[in-house]
């Protein structure tokens, strides 16, 4: 195609998605996919020496909302230069320190929506969204009403700070549990749709937070980011815990790569990290363009979140006989990998999510392995109506419809038995090792499994009978591996038991508590509901299929037959063993231990009575770092707890 007509065809395209993502809220197409046409119509815009007077690369933002009191900001307000790659940062870095930068300040990127707040004599006076840069949404009122928000600080002098409005992935979790005819597409949009909606108590309903972490005005002014980070703490404003400043290039560079590794694991939306000049003198020397701070570059990490047709729904049915759909997806790259499917919770979601197939969907990879549909960017005329269906796709009984959720009710279902002997057999529940779900289809078929007690029935004979005769000599180790683990498993600690046994809802920390709680299986399955519910998060769904679970006679069958077939289940004790290091202390894990997974470690040191917490505060007592210990090993310094290396914790659990 001709470059000037698919500039001015970008042009408009890229203006038509600000203007949904800004002033609507409502994007219809991914950042990553954003970003690509926007660096597409840079590029083309320095191949071509043209710059339209109306492009988005002249502009910060888009217009503000009619309804809304406008704001002309005190002091400009600016987007962010950004880049991809580390070879990119450090050559930034490098240029400031030839402009005499001697230290640099590295925060994250919130995604979220720019707040500024403007107080005098120590009052909230006003808030206002970032707008075009020179003109906001004045949001007083609705800033007003997030709780976090000092209404009076300290300071008495007049002051303007910046900070991004968001909605940690826990409160929006929650707010659509309670609102499941409505959920929020994703976090950006949950936040930005509360602030900017015209009643202003919506962002004290979602919990709303903003995250501080800039002055963009005071009358008395200091000298460096720094001072100004110890400024908004002692303020009183909500700061993110993680602030680092180095002068050094690759230790700024070896901190973005932490927050890289870390930030699908955090409570809060991050795009990337900033880096900043910490001298406010030197910013002001280095100056600005039309739409960014020289003295500031974003590091943006690779997108965990794009735009994908939705091609096919298939049918899955698990363990409990629920049906969860999978999305099939037209082939979409996501952090690193080529993902094809994406899971949908049940029907309910499906209606809710109102998702077509043919439809555009925005689709997000985070620590799951497996990624979610959140919802839809766009349907077209084509797009067709997702039919359930009405029959077990596996079995052929009629489905139920249960709240949200479609059931198999055929306990004898083949997928229903081979899930659940899957889950049973698994590392975490009886860790019978050599025992994939290819096997368990085999026995199932040949003979006929009904239940998870069945698999203590099979020979070593049967297990070779499912080989033909000419392979069995070769499978004949593997048989023999998979009989012993099959006898080593009887042997069995109450939480795995409890976590083997599938309840609907009951994963391995749910089971921790349980065990936890009643020590042995036999008073487990004699408690109430009313003892069930006070554990601490578990609520009423959960005890109830406790109880029912424990009170279904197929059930206590089927856990006799276990027993009767030498299935031990140890009593729990929280606290295996004393230690003098660890019990009764809270140790944070941090970095890549040598001879540990984390799961691994946490397991030892709370079998040793230790509590492990994720994140370094005064209570911390140890923090056991690894290789590639990120910011906790420096907040760890910077609180003076105690941090020990994999020889010493060896050492100290006596190993
Ligand atoms: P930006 O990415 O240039 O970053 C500037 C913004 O970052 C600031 O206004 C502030 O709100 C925020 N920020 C977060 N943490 C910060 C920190 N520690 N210090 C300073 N600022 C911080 O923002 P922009 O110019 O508003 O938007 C550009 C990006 O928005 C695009 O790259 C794209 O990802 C997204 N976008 C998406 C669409 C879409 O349709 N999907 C449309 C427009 C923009």
């Amino acid at each position: 195609m001709d470059k000037t007509k698919r500039y001015h065809e970008l042009v408009d395209l890229v203006r038509r998605y600000n203007y949904e993502y800004y002033t609507l809220d409502n994007p219809t197409v991914s950042d990553a996919d954003y970003d690509k046409l926007y660096d597409e119509l840079v590029s083309l815009e320095q191949e071509l020496g043209i710059v339209d007077p109306d492009s988005p690369t002249n502009k910060v933002g888009d217009t503000t909302l009619a309804g809304f009191k406008k704001h002309t900001h005190k002091v400009r307000l600016y987007s962010l230069d950004k880049c991809r790659d580390y070879s990119a940062l450090a050559s930034w870095m490098e240029k400031m320190k030839s402009a005499g930068a001697k230290n640099f300040c590295l925060e994250y990127k919130f995604d979220g929506l720019r707040i500024t707040c403007t107080y005098k004599g120590g009052k909230l006076v006003n808030a206002a969204t970032r707008g075009n840069g020179l003109v906001g949404e004045d949001v007083t009122a609705q800033v007003r009403n997030i709780s976090s928000v000092p209404k009076t600080i300290g300071y008495k002098g007049e002051l303007i700070v910046q900070g991004e409005a968001m909605i940690t992935l826990s409160n929006l979790a929650s707010y659509n549990a309670s609102h499941p005819d409505e959920p929020m597409k994703n976090a950006r949009n949950a936040a930005a749709g509360a602030i900017r909606n015209i009643d202003p108590t919506e962002a004290g309903r979602r919990n709303l937070d903003i995250f501080f972490y800039d002055v963009a005005y005071i009358d008395k002014p200091l000298e460096t980011q720094c001072q100004y980070h110890e400024f908004l703490i002692d303020n009183g404003f909500h700061v993110d815990e993680f602030f680092y400043h180095s002068s050094d290039i690759d230790s700024i560079l070896s901190e973005v790569k932490n927050i890289d590794s870390r930030r699908n694991n955090l409570d809060i939306l991050i795009d990337g990290a900033v880096i900043k000049v910490d001298d406010i003198d030197l910013r002001s020397t280095i100056g600005y363009t039309a739409k960014f701070p020289k003295w500031a570059m974003a590091f943006k990490f690779e997108a965990v979140e794009k735009t994908a047709t939705l091609e096919n729904i298939v049918w899955q049915i698990g363990r409990t006989g629920k049906i969860t759909p999978i999305g099939e997806i037209s082939p979409t790259e996501l952090a690193g990998a080529i993902v094809r499917r994406a899971t949908l919770n049940n029907i309910g979601d499906i209606r809710r999510k109102d998702l077509k197939i043919g439809s555009k969907i925005f689709v997000r990879r985070s620590n799951e392995v497996i990624p979610e549909i959140l919802g839809v960017a766009e349907h077209f005329p084509s797009s067709r109506e997702i039919v359930p269906p009405t029959k077990c796709p596996c079995c052929g009984t009629t489905l139920i419809e249960d709240g949200a959720n479609l059931f198999c009710p055929n306990k004898k279902c083949s997928n229903r038995i081979v899930d659940s002997l899957t889950h049973f057999a698994s590392r975490n529940a009886m860790n019978i090792e050599g025992v994939s779900t290819k096997t368990i289809e085999a026995l199932h078929e040949k003979y006929g499994l009904n239940t998870v007690a069945d698999i203590y029935k099979i020979t070593y004979d049967d297990l070779l009978e499912l080989f033909s005769p000419k392979d069995r000599r070769k499978e004949a180790v593997k048989v023999a591996n998979i009989s012993r683990s099959i006898e080593a498993s009887k042997n069995v600690g109450l939480n795995n038991f409890i976590f083997a046994l599938g309840i609907d809802g009951i994963g391995e920390k749910t089971a921790k508590d349980l065990a936890n709680k009643y020590h042995t299986l036999e008073a487990l399955m004699q408690a109430d509901y009313d003892s069930i519910i006070a554990i601490d998060e578990i609520g009423d769904i959960l005890a109830s299929n406790i109880v029912e679970y424990f009170r279904n006679p197929d059930n206590i069958k089927m856990i006799d037959e276990m027993k009767r077939s030498g299935v031990k289940v140890a009593d729990y004790s929280a606290v295996s063993t004393e230690n003098e290091y660890f019990t009764g202390k809270t140790v944070v894990l941090t970095g890549t231990l040598s001879g540990y997974t984390r799961d691994q470690a946490t397991a030892i040191l709370e079998s040793l009575g230790a509590h492990v917490s994720g994140s370094v505060s005064k209570k911390t007592d140890y923090v056991l770092a690894g290789v590639e210990a990120g910011s906790k090993l420096s907040r760890a310094h910077e609180l003076g707890v105690t941090v020990i290396d994999e020889e010493t914790f060896n050492k100290y659990i006596g190993k």
